[in-house]
């Protein structure tokens, strides 16, 4: 959905062959956060490079990567989500969800990620909303605790086509550490899911979703990484263990997982904050049609730069919120910024 350069095509692929493996990507994490490499004048021009062809991209039209959250209700309350703390409810209107998929579709936008904050499948008109995807030539890629996904959904699915990745998120690989993560869901009826899903998906004659089976980093769960991953890898096209986030100072509970050490997907203050690649690359469309250009904001709902009740997608990413943000992050201002200034993420150029 971006421009490709010779560069981009370099780094893309780079970016494909460390996502492969769990600890390429932690080493690649650490050598980016690290204060030496960010203070370099190398690493600065590099960001400021890159910041400087998105926005060349952005004015020469090109659409963002687009996410709408069709559910924000969960049927899980996870330790290191907002979820577990206060009641987060909500559903696209339907007639909200046609209108951005037909205006996403004549964009341009050939993708669409169907979830944000909540668990997709809660949504009775969950399968409405993905044929409605396919009419409008688009295909879709989510996240999901799997618990609602029974075979007879899977096999729909499949058989819908247009469905390019799955992402499951299971924090926890015993059934204790599982269940303490993840209530109130058992850990073998997830379990048993996606092993069902993925005997359907070897059986399938079609296309295919690639599975990413991802896990947070906690306190409860670290000791069962690596088990984790053995029993993952060979089943799974990639297995994602992440860091935790506080989701801008939401999460209240005093973390368990905070004494992981380097686990944190934050810098510390000493750090410069460089641009974001966010306000360029990305559009959130909340359950209510509200736009953030940030998953980082996805319980805070605080930097908001739009109303998709009011303006069309294409407005609100080329409209006064969007370019003021750019613009600040561009000219090395984000630390005024409301929001991104007390944000302590540098989400990578690469
Ligand atoms: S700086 Fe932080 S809050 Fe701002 S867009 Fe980036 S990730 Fe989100």
């Amino acid at each position: 959905m971006t421009s490709a350069s010779p560069s981009g095509g370099l780094l893309a692929r780079a970016r494909r062959l460390v996502a492969s493996s769990p600890a390429a990507v932690a080493l690649a994490k650490r050598v980016y956060r690290s204060p030496r490499l960010q203070r370099t004048p190398a690493f600065r021009s590099f960001v400021r490079t890159r910041a400087a062809r998105a926005d060349a991209a952005v004015r020469a039209g090109a659409p963002p990567q687009l996410w709408l959250e069709t559910v924000l209700t969960c049927n899980a309350r996870c330790s290191m989500c907002v979820h577990s703390e206060r009641k987060m409810v909500g559903v696209m209107d339907m007639d909200l969800f046609r209108r951005l998929v037909d205006e996403a579709s004549a964009w341009g936008v050939d993708s669409v990620c169907l979830s944000i904050y909540g668990e997709p499948m809660v949504d009775r008109r969950w399968l409405e909303r993905l044929q409605y995807v396919r009419m409008a030539g688009m295909t879709y890629n989510f996240f999901s605790n799997a618990s609602m996904l029974t075979p007879e959904l899977a096999a729909a699915m499949l058989e819908l086509g247009g469905w390019t990745d799955v992402n499951f998120s299971v924090n926890g690989f015993s059934k204790a550490v599982y269940e303490a993560v993840m209530p109130p869901l058992a850990r073998e009826r997830v379990y048993g899911n996606i092993e069902r899903f993925l005997e359907l998906r070897r059986a399938h004659a079609g296309a295919v979703p690639r599975v990413t089976v991802s896990c947070v980093t906690l306190a409860e769960n670290v000791d069962e990484l690596p088990e984790f991953v053995r029993y993952w890898r060979p089943r799974v096209d990639r297995v994602s263990i992440a860091d935790r986030t506080d989701w801008l100072g939401e999460l209240k509970k005093t973390d368990r997982a905070v004494p992981v050490r380097g686990r944190l997907r934050v810098m510390d203050d000493s750090q410069w904050q460089t641009p974001c690649p966010a306000p360029w690359h990305k559009m959130y469309v909340y359950a209510d049609g509200r736009v953030s250009p940030c998953c980082e904001d996805a319980a805070l709902r605080q930097l908001i730069l739009g109303d998709t009740n009011v303006h069309t997608l294409r407005q609100i990413y080329h409209g006064p919120g969007y370019t003021a943000l750019r613009e600040q992050h561009l000219h090395d201002r984000r630390g005024q910024h409301r929001i991104c200034g007390g944000c302590r993420v540098n989400p990578p150029w690469i």
